[in-house]
């Protein structure tokens, strides 16, 4: 063991420190498999205390920290490929506390967020925020990258949903803001400063999160329609007419439904072919009449020619059968080798333009690149992926173009390693010098998370 780890374990005799070559594969790595992990070590703190140790050792000899949680990240921002220590939160999973007159779960942030939903459902409630990764991933990186997922449109980011926040700070304090109140203006809200900005200034180490009445109902539809302002428009008509209703508006475009169909274990809703697809889904507290509103909405946009096709769940098993369809996207593009991946947010208005000239700019270099694109259309969040000969380029088209439209390099996953280059492209330098200065002020060694979302020396942020 080096020099400073021999420290570490003198300091703290019970921390769990795992050094052997499987781990160090293990825990140095997220989902991207981008970098080739290479930490130091891996530290599984049991408590607040063990983290704070941790925090003061680590600014004490100069060495960089990465906090990690499920490590299903898709940014890089959980990877340690430079000799960092892992700190991961993995042992420090548990529920916490209850409060049923204010309906908010205490949790520590090692917790699966699946964990969390079942923790939600045995109080008869539940915890809105969920995406495919929830087996695997964790409250704690699910906050530090105020994840989005499929039902933001209802329910708001995980912002939105973090009513106490608990972190330890660079120099080893812990910050408690932890009162879990709705309305609180007393001065400023610090939690805030640990949600999306991904482990850069703090550990997060407690939270208390938002529970939701269980809808009495769900019922889920899937589209095919022709085109993207077809789409567009039946958002619109959903809207107008449903309300607080729609829960979830998620599109597929032509090709990638077209290759799904040709693989999918269960059978395909909807034929393949058309040019787009939604799966719009309904959640409410009267099941019939909820029904029948979602049906009769529907019923007119095929009628008005908005729609083309359109199957509606009739059980809790197509229901689920619906999303399944949805997250197979996952599996088709997970398996893909070769293939980039952006996860842009572009304002609705320009969605359509911004398509078009992404495409064509792409397939003038490379005109038999595979491009697929799905994602979250109620949010403005596109997921992007182009099979190409020149990935560099295809880069450099998406998120030029991301950035005329007026959008967001990143609307779910993070800047993290992946996305550094490109920050400035959406974000004016004033607002990245304000992030260096809080970054400066809050972690002076730059511990934590070194290297994330912006470098400190701006002569090394490429422009
Ligand atoms: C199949 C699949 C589908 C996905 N779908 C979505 C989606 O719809 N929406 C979405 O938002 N994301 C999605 N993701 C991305 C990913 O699941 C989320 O970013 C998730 O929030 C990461 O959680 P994690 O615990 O795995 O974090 P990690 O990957 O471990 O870490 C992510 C970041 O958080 C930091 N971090 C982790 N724990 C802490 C902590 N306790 N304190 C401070 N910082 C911490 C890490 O350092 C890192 O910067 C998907 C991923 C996969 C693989």
């Amino acid at each position: 063991m080096s020099a400073p780890l021999d420290d570490l374990v003198r300091r703290l005799p019970d921390l769990r420190l795992l050094t052997a070559a499987g781990d160090l594969e293990h825990y140095g790595r997220d989902w991207t498999r981008r970098w080739t992990p290479a930490p130091l070590a891996i530290a599984l703190p049991a408590s607040v205390e063990e983290v704070q140790g941790i925090v003061r050792w680590a600014n004490e000899h100069g060495v960089a920290i990465v906090p990690s949680g499920g490590r299903t990240g898709l940014s890089g921002g959980a990877v340690a490929a430079n000799g960092e220590l892992v700190l991961s939160l993995e042992r420090m999973n548990r529920v916490l506390g209850f409060d049923a007159a204010d309906r908010t779960l205490t949790v520590q942030p090692g917790m699966p967020l699946e964990a969390l939903h079942n923790a939600a459902l045995e109080h008869g409630l539940i915890y809105p925020v969920d995406f495919a990764a929830r087996g695997s991933c964790s409250i704690g990186g699910n906050i530090a990258t105020n994840a989005g997922g499929i039902r933001v449109l209802r329910y708001g980011m995980y912002r939105a949903q973090v009513l106490g926040l608990e972190a330890v700070l660079a120099d080893g304090s812990v910050l408690t803001s932890m009162k879990g109140l709705p309305k609180d203006n007393s001065g400023y809200d610090l939690g805030q400063l640990f949600i999306g900005t991904e482990g850069t200034l703090g550990v997060v180490t407690r939270a208390a999160l938002r529970l939701h009445p269980k809808p009495v109902s769900e019922v889920n539809a899937f589209c095919a329609l022709p085109s993207l302002d077809a789409a567009i428009a039946l958002l619109g008509l959903l809207r107008q007419r449903l309300g607080p209703l729609l829960s979830a508006y998620e599109v597929n475009f032509a090709p990638l439904y077209d290759v799904m169909a040709a693989s999918m274990a269960m059978p395909a809703p909807l034929p393949a072919g058309s040019p787009v697809y939604v799966l719009a889904e309904i959640q409410g507290s009267e099941p019939e009449r909820d029904s029948e509103r979602f049906a009769e909405v529907l019923m007119q946009a095929v009628e008005d020619g908005v729609v083309d096709d359109v199957v509606v769940s009739q059980s809790p098993r197509e229901f689920r059968a619906l999303w399944d369809v949805r997250e197979d996207a996952n599996r088709v593009l997970f398996s893909m080798k070769g293939l980039i991946g952006v996860d842009i947010s572009i304002p609705l208005a320009r969605m359509g333009a911004f398509l078009q000239e992404a495409e064509t700019a792409i397939r003038a270099f490379d005109p038999d690149a595979d491009i697929y694109v799905f994602g979250h259309l109620g949010d403005g969040n596109l997921h992007y992926q182009v099979r190409t000969v020149d990935p560099a380029a295809a880069y450099g088209i998406v998120y030029s173009g991301v950035a005329v439209a007026g959008g967001g390099v990143s609307a779910e996953h993070g800047i993290g390693l992946d996305k550094k280059q490109w920050l400035h492209l959406v974000r004016s330098d004033a607002e990245i010098a304000t992030m260096r200065r809080l970054k400066t002020a809050l972690d002076p060694k730059n511990i934590l998370n070194r290297g994330r979302v912006f470098d400190l020396d701006p002569a090394a942020f490429a422009r």
